[in-house]
């Protein structure tokens, strides 16, 4: 279990919070507007009135003792870059923060945060993923231009091998995992005979991935 302290209890902040709280962590939120605070002060471990752009205000909250800390103040990239540089100068390790803009993005990345979240354009980038291939239920980028995707296996797809669902790509996706129901095979190997309704992972880079989606279908 770990303690997070989440800065601006806006739609993003508190689904973020509510999240980690699900997950079995606890959380402090932290808003300068007393009705938020108020409103989930029972949900979250504990709710703090409180102006994150002053440091003194946030020399109080005791961040150290805090895992990470989640800045999710969007609108206000004054507020929201001042309240930054007040956690960096009161020595918090673990930054994260939400960026609404790209000057936002830059100035955030000189002051050294560990990491810049876009949630907007994250899942604008999800939602046309989700649309343009409808059986690629999520994914996941793993850097240098590998991603791991989770595939619904079509019905009209049972009773393929993977080499024979792969094809051409046999070589070049690495198939990690099968979920059949309460069952996992993982790296199953390309005589594994696939059934409908199994959710697969596959690896590979995103061109890759692009040119198997035709046969996914
Ligand atoms: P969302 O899309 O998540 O609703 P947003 O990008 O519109 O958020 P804002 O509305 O700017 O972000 O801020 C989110 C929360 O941060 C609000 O609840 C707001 O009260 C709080 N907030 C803004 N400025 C401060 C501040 N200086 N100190 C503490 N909380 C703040």
């Amino acid at each position: 279990m770990a303690h997070f302290t989440v800065i601006g209890l806006g739609r993003f902040g508190i689904t973020a919070s509510l999240e980690l709280i699900y997950l079995g962590h606890t959380v402090t939120g932290v808003d300068s507007d007393e009705k938020l605070a108020e409103q989930y002060a029972e949900e979250l471990t504990q709710t703090i009135i409180c102006d994150a752009t002053d440091e003194r205000a946030l020399k109080e909250l005791n961040l150290i003792n805090s895992d990470a800390v989640l800045v999710a103040i969007g609108e206000d990239m004054q507020a929201s870059l001042l309240c930054t540089l007040h956690l960096k100068n009161l020595g918090v390790q673990e930054l994260w923060v939400k960026a609404n803009t790209s000057a936002h993005h830059t100035i955030l990345s000189k002051l050294g945060v560990s990491r810049i979240i876009h949630p907007e354009e994250d899942m604008g980038v999800r939602v046309a993923q989700a649309l343009n291939y409808p059986m690629v239920n999520d994914y996941l980028s793993i850097g240098h231009g590998y991603y791991v995707v989770e595939v619904h296996i079509a019905d009209k797809l049972s009773g393929l091998t993977v080499a024979e669902l792969l094809g051409d790509n046999l070589r070049i996706v690495e198939t990690l995992l099968v979920k059949r129901e309460q069952e996992l095979f993982t790296k199953p190997d390309t005589q594994f005979t696939l059934r409908g309704k199994d959710i697969a992972l596959f690896c590979g880079t995103r061109a890759v991935l692009k040119n198997l989606a035709p046969r996914l279908v």
